[in-house]
């Protein structure tokens, strides 16, 4: 059988520019890669044929050495002039793409260590007390994080002597051998994939290039907020390593709960004791506010339960939509102790009051209890 020529191989004229080769190869390696493929000789055999066609046309000197005398120019390199170690160009067409195919078991270790990181996002839990949640507020929060080790600037060598490039691995960080035709890549056991091997670490990370740190800085708390939600503060998490960007602090924001008010929404909710005359009679009270004592007008005949509405004394919207309302229900309070005065006269009362007791030889006697009820009440 005939070698194909390499270009019709990937599809391209012989013109084409390395960038055109370049995304030729890419199309032709995902197509027929094993892993698509699995047991497909053929799809094997074209994915092969296509790196052997990529490792000539990207490379100037055997690519013009191609053109020139054709597969006799370049028989000569080794076996069919197919160097495996052409896969190691693979990554860099694909960088992490190659992920997203699942290619990482193939050419393992394919990510790039000791590359730029971006540090960790932290979480920190904060409680305030009811009223910071009304008015907002400023505190002061203390973070344990990674910081930049300031000695060695990161890179965890002793000061006047600098990381060394990894011998077993050259730089690469990575340790390739062949497994049939692939080259499969692990991270090199010396450096741990960094690529770098420190003679003399760093004596304050003991180089690790990184040091444990209390963070202090002050998140502002906006007004409004309430239980579960959580502040986003950037660059605050850990810094990232190799000159990448830190990570975000999250504060998730915990709020106490209020001894008199409920939260619902940005609406408060409150059970106000009324006197049982100043709901028959009707008269002002009181209701307290988180900005203070607020008077109402409570209707003669109130009925427990009723609700009181306090326009915009609600909590402000964490977002700045507004404020919320206060609802006061009334509730009635029954005194614990009463004089002797008062217990007379709520005796005299009582006798005025329609007998709540149930009599069965009553001419209501066959009407259930609750209309009963209704009639003393109604
Ligand atoms: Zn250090
Ligand atoms: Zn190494």
């Amino acid at each position: 059988m005939s070698k194909r020529d390499y270009y019709e191989v990937l599809g391209v004229g012989r013109d084409a520019t390395e960038q055109q080769i370049k995304s030729a190869y890419r199309k032709q390696a995902l197509k027929f890669h094993p892993d698509r493929n699995p047991g497909d000789a053929k799809a094997e055999e074209a994915f092969k044929e296509a790196a052997e066609a990529y490792s000539i046309v990207s490379d100037a000197e055997k690519r013009s050495l191609y053109d020139r005398f054709g597969h006799a120019g370049v028989s000569g390199a080794g076996a069919g002039g197919f160097d495996p170690n052409q896969f190691a160009g693979f990554e860099d067409i694909f960088g992490n793409l190659g992920d997203l195919f699942g290619f990482g078991d193939v050419f393992g270790g394919r990510r790039r260590r000791g590359g730029p990181q971006r540090g960790s996002d932290l979480r920190y839990d904060l409680e305030i007390s009811f009223e910071e949640s009304y008015t907002g507020t400023e505190t002061p929060i203390q973070i344990p994080r990674e910081e930049t080790c300031e000695t060695c600037s990161g890179n965890g060598a002793a000061p006047g002597t600098s990381p060394e490039t990894c011998g077993q691995c050259r730089g690469s960080g990575q340790q390739r051998f062949q497994q049939g035709f692939l080259t499969v890549a692990r991270p090199c056991p010396n450096c741990r994939g960094t690529g770098k091997t420190i003679a003399k670490p760093c004596q304050a990370c003991r180089g690790a290039g990184r040091v444990g740190r209390e963070r202090k800085i002050t998140a502002k708390i906006p007004a409004g907020i309430a239980t579960g939600q959580r502040l986003r503060i950037y660059g605050e998490g850990e810094h990232g390593s190799a000159g990448g960007p830190a990570g975000d602090l999250y504060v998730v924001v915990h709020v106490q709960e209020h001894a008199f008010f409920e939260r619902e929404g940005d609406d408060l909710y409150c059970e106000m004791p009324i006197s049982f005359p100043t709901l028959a009679l009707g008269g002002d009270i009181r209701v307290p506010t988180m900005a203070g004592d607020e008077e109402i007008k409570v209707p003669a005949g109130t009925q427990p339960g009723a609700r009181f509405k306090l326009r915009g004394k609600g909590m402000p919207n964490v977002s700045g939509r507004g404020t919320g309302d206060l609802f006061a229900i009334a509730k009635v309070a029954v005194p614990k102790k009463l004089t002797r005065e008062q217990k007379q006269l709520l005796e005299e009362l009582a006798r005025t009051l329609p007998d709540e007791k149930v009599d069965p030889s009553g001419d209501n006697a066959d009407k259930p209890f609750f209309e009963k009820v209704k009639d003393i009440f109604g």
